[in-house]
């Protein structure tokens, strides 16, 4: 990728490509950038500085309405609906070039919105191109059955677009969870409208202008920037919406998966997590140290799939933590710009002040802080930056234990043996992903399957793969993004029945 912007350029120059109304920067409806229809804007805060970087529509009721009216008429009219899938593939193909030409502009959107380093954009843009390409030769590949059924007949599937989608998404990776609604949606002959998380809507109105730049027909995409429970609320509500797409936390999730019963809409829900990283005494220790810092101090611990729980075999315990002690102290915390920055802000303030207040309870209910733990001040003050931060001493019970952080917070869970691994990480009201670090492969098989969640690694933590189905057990959500389910679940089966013998069937004799 070409360097097309220095590290810290201002964001006006980063941003120059979105088209704006005076300093608003617009949403995408109906193929037009559009204000929101009652003028309104909200000012975006920079998470590594608390400065301000953009001022952004704040879409509305009317305008999620407009968008939903849009990509109707482009479903039920056409011409998204009617194309052919491999004239669809042409174009979802030429939006994975233009994310890679655009790349270094997209990653360095979401490092100025996010706050997170420079290494991590540089993989979510990758991914996101891998995305849209992974689809995009998707859509002409076989999708259906056929099926030997008794008499003169044949039996057989296809797999029709759903209609219209909404789908909402959440601030921790901006652009690659834009990327997994819109990709596999569009590649099965839907229409969408996408809300991003009111704290991180730039990369996703850049995605928009690529979209214009290939012509996408009016109303396919639209993005509809603004808060959860007004553009959210409408499309999880709204009739004209056939399936509402949702990832972002459990609370939210249960309130989408209400609002859409009205007209009994397909809902995906991919949602929180607190996941066991399994340490066993015969793992390769240096690999799962290494790993158990990447699991939760990756994107400072605001992943979903993130390793938060650390359990690990009581026999090496003592040594295993105070080497990840060692490690999570050395990392390099600060401005995602720098290129030695290892891991960056809590997204907002709000997202702070919940960090914190874990961070009070984990000590108020009685766990051994030993590591962080604390706001960081000095150059760091004007952003939200928390130190990466380890408990240990804890029991089950405490909230700490229990409830997802989102933040760069590891709890250690020691056990004694295998069931007692096992019983230890499945106790917690998710599902979503776990891991196992051994040396015994029949071990880390047996524990892998014993592991209820929908996401699992032996001996390494995070590779995520477009071509593998992603979600959660338990209150993790429900369904699959990527992969060929990520496909299925944007589809609709159609039974199709031929008689091969067309004469009247003589069941009235009359
Ligand atoms: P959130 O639930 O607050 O918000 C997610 C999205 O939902 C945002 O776009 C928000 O505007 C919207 N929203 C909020 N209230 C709404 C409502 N009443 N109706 C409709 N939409 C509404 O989550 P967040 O704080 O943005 O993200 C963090 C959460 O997302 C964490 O719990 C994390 O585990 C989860 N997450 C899950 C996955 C996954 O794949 N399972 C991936 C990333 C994040």
């Amino acid at each position: 990728m070409e360097t097309l912007i220095k590290p810290g350029a201002d964001p006006q120059t980063l941003l120059k490509n979105v088209p704006r109304s005076g300093s608003t920067m617009l949403m995408y409806i109906d193929g037009k950038w559009a204000e929101a229809s009652d003028g309104a804007s909200r000012t975006l805060l920079d998470p590594a500085t608390g400065a301000p970087i953009a001022s952004v529509a704040e879409g509305t009721r009317d305008d999620a309405k407009r968008a939903i009216a849009a990509a109707r008429t482009a479903f039920d009219v056409g011409p998204w609906s009617t194309m052919t899938a491999a004239d669809r593939a042409r174009l979802l193909f030429r939006v994975a070039d233009k994310i890679e030409e655009y790349g270094r502009e997209l990653q360095y959107i979401d490092t100025l919105n996010n706050g997170k380093p420079l290494r991590e954009t540089e993989y979510d843009v990758a991914d996101a191109a891998g995305c849209f390409r992974y689809y995009a030769g998707l859509a002409t590949k076989p999708h259906g059955q056929t099926f030997d059924v008794p008499g003169p007949s044949q039996s057989f599937t296809v797999r029709e677009p759903i209609g219209v989608c909404g789908q909402i998404v959440p601030w921790n990776y901006p652009l690659l969870m834009a990327v997994w609604k819109l990709a596999p949606a569009l590649a099965a002959g839907n229409t969408c409208i996408l809300k991003p998380s009111e704290l991180t809507p730039l990369s996703a109105l850049r995605l928009a202008t690529i979209f214009e730049e290939l012509e996408f027909p009016a109303g396919a995409v639209n993005i509809v920037t603004g808060a959860g429970p007004v553009v959210g609320a409408e499309l999880a509500e709204n009739h004209g919406v056939d399936k509402i797409a949702f990832t972002g936390g459990t609370k939210t999730g249960r309130s989408i998966m209400s609002a859409a019963v009205g007209n009994l809409k397909k809902v995906t829900l991919e949602l929180g997590g607190k996941s066991p990283n399994v340490v066993f005494a015969d793992a390769d220790f240096d690999t799962a140290v290494d790993y158990a810092l990447f699991g939760i101090y990756a994107n400072a611990g605001q992943v979903c799939s993130a390793g938060s729980r650390l359990v690990v075999q009581d026999s090496i315990a003592d040594k295993f933590v105070a080497a990840v002690v060692e490690r999570a102290k050395k990392i390099r915390v600060g401005n995602g710009f720098d290129p030695k920055t290892e891991m960056g802000p809590i997204i907002s303030r709000g997202q702070l002040e919940r960090v914190e207040g874990y961070l009070a309870a984990g000590k108020d209910e009685g766990a051994r802080l030993v590591c962080g733990g604390e706001r960081l001040g000095g150059a760091l003050a004007g952003g939200n930056f928390i130190a990466p931060t380890v408990f240990d001493g804890t029991n089950r019970d405490m909230r700490i234990v229990r409830e997802e952080i989102f933040g760069p917070v590891l709890v250690v869970q020691r056990f004694k043996d295998e069931d007692d691994a096992v019983s230890t990480a499945n106790d917690t009201i998710y599902g979503l992903a776990g891991a196992v670090f051994t040396q015994d492969v029949a071990k880390a098989h047996r524990v892998i399957r014993r592991l209820r969640a929908g996401i699992t690694w032996i001996n390494t933590y995070h590779p995520t793969y477009n071509e593998a189905p992603w979600g959660g057990y338990k209150q993790s959500g429900i369904g699959r993004e990527l992969g060929t389910y990520g496909y299925d679940a944007y589809t609709e089966v159609k039974q199709i029945n031929v008689n091969l013998d067309v004469a009247p069937s003589g069941w009235f004799e009359g």
